[in-house]
């Protein structure tokens, strides 16, 4: 039995994803038995440099490994399957998801060296997953993916429906069915505890549906003239077809640039979607198709440096280049906390004669995530117990508890990450709480956004660097001193700064050794010091020291130099 989780019901544990959006990781605890549910990256809002992505930490899983019956995808979106790559090897248990989410997953796993070692179910086929104290049936339900997936988990204390991503629609787009009689029948069976997604709790505006901006699209693009570019996030198959649609329309072909776009296109047509679309062509392939007669088709709308856009946008992409009278069709929304990025790719385009085509001016995005009245209409469908809403930020997650207590839901709980909640007869409370945190990813590590190494970045980053090398005979001559650095001043107006730090060095050295006794450590600590000093006198900057100190012979004499 895991300690501290011995009691009878159904106990809840977000590792993250609780309150914020991105770093997805729930587990639930049945008699001793644990189910996890997604494993996903999310962006690091604040400036961690060499950081763009983070994941919860998973040690209280990897604690538990034993426990553990199996981890559950609910779909391929990165903040609920980017990290698995990290998890999975942590805690080694079976992975169910549909197909289009393993094909993600698969790519994921092959980038750490990991496909073979995965144990991977499908359950496009058998959406039921019985385990020993769980049976977990995926529920189809539309969301900005393909196959998107609530979770309805049965346990012998009630059931669960967990369904972070999803939005009503009228289903017009052939790939994305919500299964209505699923959510009457588990309605029938019960529900105690919802826990669901509060994302677009800021705005009850009626949102379009897929289909309207699949028409929107198909009426603007003919209209457009030169460069054509679109961009959308790379795994919304539904807007890629509809992308696809719209450059048919305006005759002209879909070229599709990017790694991100291209993987997910091909993982789409593994899952046989995109079958009977007009043929996108990948961007190597599309030389000789003259500039008017395409529509361009790539990732990055959040602003993320390595994207193909970004490289657009920084003329650093070798096959387009946007200018005077060209277009770009932003069909995808803002990220939370990416504002700003976005916003300044934008009036870069701008500023380069560009036409920028965004919601704000044209219908060419739908969200994915449920409106207010829909997350009402789900509750009047289910009629849960208990509501823990997740997956938004505090304000959203608020707004959804408000919106929940004021339909008479009898018990709403905001869940913070690492808070253990316990699910019994109808009610649910905070019963304990366990370690968690969120890890950086840091190339091929990971690294704790508090730790030590971090925070020497960040002096680095902010203070800049000085390295000093210093070497002394045995007596105490200074017989080499070497100072450099690349990022406080220009090479050439270092150099000069350089020399005069060294001449001040050479000149004071002698006695202050003598005044210091030969004290090592207080040797050091004096030519970091005076250098600091006086490189934050010519430049306002006081850098971070790194200094290699040698001593000859050091064992055999270590009296000071007396200068006689
Ligand atoms: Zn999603």
């Amino acid at each position: 039995m895991i300690e501290g989780f011995e009691k009878e019901g159904i106990y809840f544990v977000a590792l993250g994803g609780a309150e914020e959006v991105g770093f997805n990781m729930f587990a639930y605890i049945v008699d001793g038995k644990i189910i996890v549910v997604d494993a996903g990256y999310g962006f690091l809002q604040d400036d961690f440099p060499g950081m763009e992505m983070g994941l919860a930490d998973a040690s209280f899983l990897e604690t538990y490994k034993d426990d553990i019956e199996a981890m559950f995808i609910t779909h391929g979106h990165e903040d609920h399957y980017g990290a698995i790559g990290h998890v999975l090897p942590q805690i080694n248990c079976p992975v169910y998801a549909n197909d289009f989410t393993l094909g993600h997953i698969r790519a994921r796993l092959k980038e750490y060296h990991l496909e073979n070692f995965a144990d991977l179910h499908s359950v496009t086929a058998n959406p039921v997953v019985k385990l020993q104290n769980f049976a977990v049936e995926f529920i189809s339900l539309v969301h900005s993916v393909p196959q998107s997936a609530g979770l309805f988990i049965k346990t012998k204390y009630g059931n669960v429906l967990h369904a972070t991503d999803w939005r009503f629609d009228d289903g017009k787009t052939a790939m994305l069915p919500t299964d209505y009689p699923a959510l009457e029948r588990i309605s029938q069976e019960g529900v105690s505890l919802y826990v669901g997604d509060s994302t677009n709790m800021g705005s009850d505006k009626k949102e379009p549906s897929e289909y309207e901006i699949r028409e929107s699209l198909i009426k603007l693009v003919p209209t457009l003239s030169g460069t054509i570019v679109a961009t959308c996030f790379a795994s919304n198959i539904m807007r890629l077809e509809s992308l696809i649609l719209a450059a048919e329309a305006a005759g002209r072909t879909a070229v599709i640039s990017g790694h991100s776009l291209n993987q997910n296109f091909k993982i789409a047509k593994d899952c046989g979607y995109l079958q009977n679309c007009p043929q996108a062509f990948d961007i190597k392939d599309a030389k000789d198709i003259p500039l008017d007669k395409i529509l361009y088709i790539c990732a990055g709308s959040q602003g993320d440096y390595r994207s193909a856009l970004s490289r657009i946008v920084n003329g650093e992409n070798k096959d387009i280049t946007l200018g005077d009278g060209d277009n770009i069709i932003f069909s995808s929304k803002i990220i939370p906390g990416n504002e700003e990025k976005i916003e300044r790719m934008q009036e870069k385009l701008r500023d380069a004669g560009v036409e920028v085509i965004s919601t704000e001016d044209y219908l060419v995005h739908a969200s994915g995530h449920a409106t207010p009245s829909q997350i009402l209409a789900m509750y009047r469908l289910l009629k849960p117990q208990i509501v823990i809403p997740v997956h938004g930020d505090k304000r959203s997650i608020r707004a959804q508890r408000k919106l929940a207590v004021e339909n008479g839901v009898g018990d709403v709980i905001i869940a913070r990450n690492g808070e253990v909640i316990l699910i019994k007869d109808g009610h649910g409370e905070v019963v304990s709480e366990i370690f968690t945190r969120k890890l950086g990813v840091d190339r091929k590590q990971l690294t704790p956004l508090d730790s030590q190494l971090i925070k020497n970045r960040k002096r680095i980053a902010f203070n800049c660097s000085v390295f000093i090398s210093v070497v002394f005979s045995s007596d105490w001559h200074l017989l080499d001193l070497q100072v450099s650095s690349i990022d406080i001043l220009e090479e050439n107006e270092f150099a000069a700064l350089r020399d005069k730090i060294i001449a001040d060095i050479k000149e004071n050295i002698d006695k202050e050794i003598v005044k210091l006794n030969g004290n090592e450590n207080q040797i050091k600590e004096y030519l970091a010091a005076r250098i600091r000093r006086q490189i934050l006198k010519a430049t306002d900057i006081k850098p971070v020291v790194f200094m290699h100190f040698y001593k000859e012979d050091a064992s055999s004499v270590s009296s000071p130099n007396t200068g006689k």
